[in-house]
């Protein structure tokens, strides 16, 4: 479970996000609409720690996110994150994009950590484009490989920010049912 309580973050003077209380259960599908400059963003942003917020508090399954009772790194292993423009490594391959967390955080060996991403891209449909590099490809073949990265760690979330808006509507249906 995600509590969010009484969130608030301000820039200088500017009230972006004002008493916002959300509680997202495992398994549950939420959706925030708004016009832009609304907060979305930087809401999502304080939910993976990008932002820190104001005032009030975060909880991933009662420990205290803001309060710090749960490390950022074992926060980001249970909370994935796809962005509206990818945000893949430009200078490294579709696979060393997909297995590159798992290295880092030294969850696998690079052999382990291969097998893993060779299987979600073999879900996302793109295993064989393994080694283009991520500028070879489409907006909705990056978002698939996006999708992948997310999923390495086996998180229990996904943070998706606009996660179609940046791609051709004719391959919108295709992302959101990749979700
Ligand atoms: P949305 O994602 O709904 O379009 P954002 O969360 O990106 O909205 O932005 C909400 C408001 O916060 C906007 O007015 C934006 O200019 C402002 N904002 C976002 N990030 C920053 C920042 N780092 N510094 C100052 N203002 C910001
Ligand atoms: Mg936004």
């Amino acid at each position: 479970m995600i509590k969010i309580s009484n969130l608030q973050k301000r820039f200088d003077d500017l009230e972006v996000l004002r008493d916002v209380n959300i509680d997202v259960a495992e398994g549950e599908v939420v959706c925030i609409i708004g016009p832009s400059g609304s907060g979305k963003s930087t809401l999502l942003r304080c939910i993976n720690q990008l932002e820190t917020p104001t005032a009030g508090e975060i909880q991933y399954d009662g420990k205290s996110i803001t309060g710090g009772e749960m490390k950022l790194r074992d926060f980001r292993e249970e909370v994935g994150m796809v962005f509206q423009r990818f945000n893949l490594f430009p200078m490294k391959t579709v696979l060393e994009n997909v297995m590159l967390a798992p290295v880092l955080t030294k969850k696998k060996n690079r052999t382990e950590a291969k097998e893993k991403a060779m299987e979600l891209l073999g879900k996302v449909n793109m295993a064989d484009k393994a080694n283009n590099r991520p500028s070879t490809l489409s907006g909705g073949q990056q978002q698939r490989i996006a999708i992948a990265r997310a999923l390495i760690l086996n998180p229990e979330y996904i943070v998706c920010d606009e996660p179609v808006s940046a791609l051709d509507v004719s391959v919108h249906a295709q992302i959101l049912n990749l979700l």
